[in-house]
């Protein structure tokens, strides 16, 4: 008889407890179809019942991962046949939505794109958007501090959470469900638990910040052909476009011609493929006015130079074509047998040379492997994406490579995707031994058995 397992029945009842082939019936995440793997499967029905649960788990020294819905992109959910999984799946309430405050309270297993519905009906909107909208929970947003495509005028998820209320691994309810946007009565603990990766803490609820919903968006793809405009324009956009500026999407050409090709969905929208196209989007409150300033402000960026060529969207579906181009990822599917992907923050000058450099020993050392640069680069952070036309190509070489650069360039080796797993090995070239110590220090202080997502982000 397992005495864990029968006394989290009994705190949490028959039905809160999942094993065996129930167990392995679920996918381990969005990304892996195989048979989830664990000892037992918890799904408590509150915070009281999250409590219960980890202090029965510190008490017997029980490994636990908590989940949200998966689709983290750093292996931060793997777990072991011996793992306890705790997901927040029943945690799903939302609201109502606080129109003075312009704040929700929401459990942390609600669905992104759930808040995202709440707040649209009440004219707000909710501040970070992800393409796993319809999959990610609140919970795992806040324990991967996700970015997206808006972080430029709305900051990160960190930037949304005013309150929080977490379970710590003892079963310590620490709630501090506050709307304030200014709090400063001593350390600001919901921040410990924002990109902590389930390490800290199981977070149960939050409050969340909103904005009110946009009246008007407008969209323009802009060609490029020289990397130094770049900076002037965006600075340019800024300064001019008086916070309306929502979205300033990078492609290179390779990764345009790959979204735009044969193996596409998406036709091309220029009639060359620039050196660089940036997506920029507006968000505003009056469509005319909006619209009116969008075009003159690129009409001063073209006079300035520096654009090779500009094209505005003039419907809903021209701007999801431009959108198609910069997220399909159909294409990668088709051409290539497996990928690597980097996600990295860099300073606007080091981009090109870092980049450059991984191309051409990429080139050198395996030829039958492309490289494709994209992502959010108004905010310093590309997507690097490695796509291996054969098996064999070794993965750990090719992180080496594009890793030892990222150092080099004093990048950052995760921008937004977090740790967990896959880049642990690559956290000293970020962060100096001094940091990862206090990181250590306040892990053992909060969870001192280590029984939290044991092996993500550091080893202890
Ligand atoms: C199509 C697609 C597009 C994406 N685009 C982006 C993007 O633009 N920007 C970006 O940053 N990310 C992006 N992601 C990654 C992903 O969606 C985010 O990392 C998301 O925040 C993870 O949420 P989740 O609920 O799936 O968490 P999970 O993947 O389940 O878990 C993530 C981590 O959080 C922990 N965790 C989960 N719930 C809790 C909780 N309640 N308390 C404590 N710890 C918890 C887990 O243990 C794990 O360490 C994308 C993913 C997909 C599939």
């Amino acid at each position: 008889m397992d005495t864990l397992i029968s006394a989290l029945r009994a705190a949490l009842g028959d039905d809160a407890v999942i094993e065996g082939a129930r167990l392995a019936e679920r996918a381990r995440s969005f990304w892996d179809a195989r048979p989830l793997r664990g000892r037992a499967l918890l799904l408590p029905r509150d915070t009281a019942a999250v409590s219960a649960a980890l202090r029965l788990c510190h008490e017997a020294r029980q490994p636990v991962v908590p989940l949200g819905g998966g689709t983290n992109i750093a292996n931060a959910t793997a777990s072991g046949a011996n793992d306890i999984l705790i997901s927040l799946e029943r945690l799903r309430g939302i609201g109502p939505v606080d129109l003075a405050q312009q704040t929700v309270t929401v459990e942390a297993g609600a669905l992104l794109e759930s808040v995202q519905n709440q707040a649209t009906e009440a004219g707000l909107k909710v501040p970070v958007d992800l393409g796993a909208r319809g999959s990610c929970t609140i919970g795992g947003m806040i324990a991967c501090n996700a970015g997206g495509n808006q972080v430029l005028r709305y900051g990160m998820t960190r930037d949304m959470v005013l309150g929080l209320e977490a379970v710590l691994a003892d079963g310590t309810v620490l709630s501090g469900l506050t709307p304030y946007l200014k709090n400063n009565t001593g350390y600001d603990l919901k921040q410990w638990f924002v990109g902590s990766e389930g390490t800290l803490g199981i977070v149960t609820r939050a409050v969340l910040r909103l904005y009110p919903a946009p009246r008007s968006r407008h969209t323009a793809l802009l060609a490029i052909d020289d990397f130094a405009a770049i900076a002037p324009l965006l600075l340019r956009l800024r300064a001019r476009l008086g916070g309306l500026l929502t979205s300033f999407e990078g492609m290179w050409q390779s990764f345009y011609q790959l979204n735009s090709g044969e193996h596409a969905t998406t036709a091309p929208i220029f009639d060359t493929a620039p050196a660089w196209s940036v997506l920029v989007e507006i968000e505003g409150q009056d469509a005319e006015t909006d619209g009116a300033l969008f075009e003159q402000v690129l009409a001063e960026a073209w006079e300035a130079g520096g654009l090779a060529d500009a094209v505005i969207s003039g419907s809903e579906a021209d701007r999801l074509a431009m959108w198609a181009i910069r997220e399909g990822c159909e294409a990668e599917a088709k051409l290539y047998t497996r990928t690597d992907q980097f996600d990295i923050s860099l300073a606007m000058d080091a981009m090109l040379p870092c980049t450059e450099a991984i191309r051409t020993t990429l080139a050198e050392q395996a030829p039958d492997s492309d490289l494709h640069v994209f992502g959010h680069l108004g905010d310093g952070n590309l997507h690097l994406l490695v796509g291996h036309r054969r098996e064999e190509i070794d993965s750990a070489r090719v992180k080496q490579l594009v890793y030892g650069q990222v150092a080099k360039w004093h990048g950052s080796v995760s921008a937004e995707h977090g740790i967990g797993l896959d880049k642990k090995a690559y956290l000293p070239l970020s962060r100096g031994a001094a940091e990862i110590a206090a990181m250590r220090a306040i892990k053992r202080a909060l969870d001192p058995h280590g029984i939290l997502n044991p092996g993500k982000i550091f080893d202890l």
